[in-house]
């Protein structure tokens, strides 16, 4: 059975239905849950929409990670999962960042919607797919 279990969370409208499935599979586990957010790095859209502004990598932009905890805590406390750990992490890309934390934590499944901000073009998302063939461990995607 799994004993650690990462949600990846991107704050769609679908995350929270994508966190209850993770949060059921711990509780049958009795797994210990950790939530992700992953910021990249490489550019982050300002206020209006349109600018868009490169952000250094040892230069973390600490207004959007502390939005970016605060909507975690949100989203946690919405899944009423108060026992999980919390984690946003800046990274290159969302693939880099919730594998590096999988490897990191010894992770056994990450729970990831198979469609977020991306998409339905393709039958599973971008970040899906990536971290599908590159996990370490089992990788459940939550059909959206
Ligand atoms: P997408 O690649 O946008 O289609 O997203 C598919 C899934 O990847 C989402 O349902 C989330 O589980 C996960 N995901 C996407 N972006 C992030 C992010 N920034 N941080 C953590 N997980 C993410």
């Amino acid at each position: 059975m799994y004993q650690q279990i990462l949600f990846a969370a991107d704050f769609s409208e679908e995350a929270l239905r994508v966190g209850e499935r993770a949060r059921e599979i711990a509780r049958k586990c009795g797994a210990q849950l950790s939530l992700i957010h992953v910021v990249e790095d490489v550019t982050i859209s300002l206020g209006g929409g349109y600018e868009l502004l490169p952000v250094l990598p040892d230069l973390p932009d600490e207004a959007l990670l502390q939005e970016a905890r605060n909507t975690l805590g949100e989203l946690a406390r919405r899944l009423d999962v108060a026992d999980a750990s919390l984690w946003v992490v800046n990274a290159i890309s969302t693939k880099e960042g919730i594998l590096g934390a999988a490897k990191d934590h010894h992770i056994d499944l990450i729970v990831v919607g198979s469609h977020g901000r991306h998409g339905l073009a393709l039958l599973l998302g971008s970040t899906a797919n990536a971290v599908l063939h590159s996990a370490p461990c089992d990788v459940l995607a939550v059909r959206l």
